[in-house]
């Protein structure tokens, strides 16, 4: 049974979030703390489970169209995750949209027991409209502090 966060919601570790492709992104300092975390060569990391996209790097798909990163015990580099998983549910798309919340219910069961308005009132306060966006402003920053 997951922990429950600050804002009441409870992850089941079904794993169901970290399927299909795409979505997920990292920037290098985030790639290189994911390959430190499991202790591995940042260049290997990169090779095996990430794609270059957009100057972030996208986290892949196996075959069976989970990420790449979700092992038999859940999230590899649950420690270090990326923000947009870190931050799940609490996204704009369901936040602005019942009709959007209602669909991540389908899959999500850690959201059985919450309606809509429960879910705005428990959100945290600002969430990230986009978190490519910010992803990628923190990508620049990271060039940024190199030539500084
Ligand atoms: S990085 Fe981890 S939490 Fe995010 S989709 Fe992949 S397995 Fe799931
Ligand atoms: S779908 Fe929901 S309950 Fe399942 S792992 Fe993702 S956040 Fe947790």
């Amino acid at each position: 049974m997951g922990t429950v966060s600050k804002t009441g919601f409870q992850c089941l570790k079904c794993g169901q979030c970290c399927q299909g492709v795409g979505g997920v992104w990292l920037t290098t300092l985030g790639a290189l703390r994911a390959a430190n975390h499991l202790g591995v060569d940042p260049s290997k990391f990169t090779a095996q489970y990430l794609r270059p996209d957009d100057g972030l790097w996208l986290v892949r798909a196996g075959v069976d169209n989970n990420c790449l990163l979700l092992g038999p015990e859940g999230c590899l580099i649950h420690a270090v995750k990326p923000m947009m998983c870190a931050a799940w549910p609490f996204f704009y798309g369901l936040l602005s949209d019942k009709f959007v919340f209602e669909e991540a219910k389908a899959i999500c069961p850690g959201l059985n027991n919450w309606d809509w308005e429960r879910f705005k009132i428990a959100a945290p306060k600002d969430p990230p409209l986009s978190f490519k966006k910010r992803l990628k402003a923190l990508e620049g920053l990271n060039e940024l502090k190199k030539l500084t």
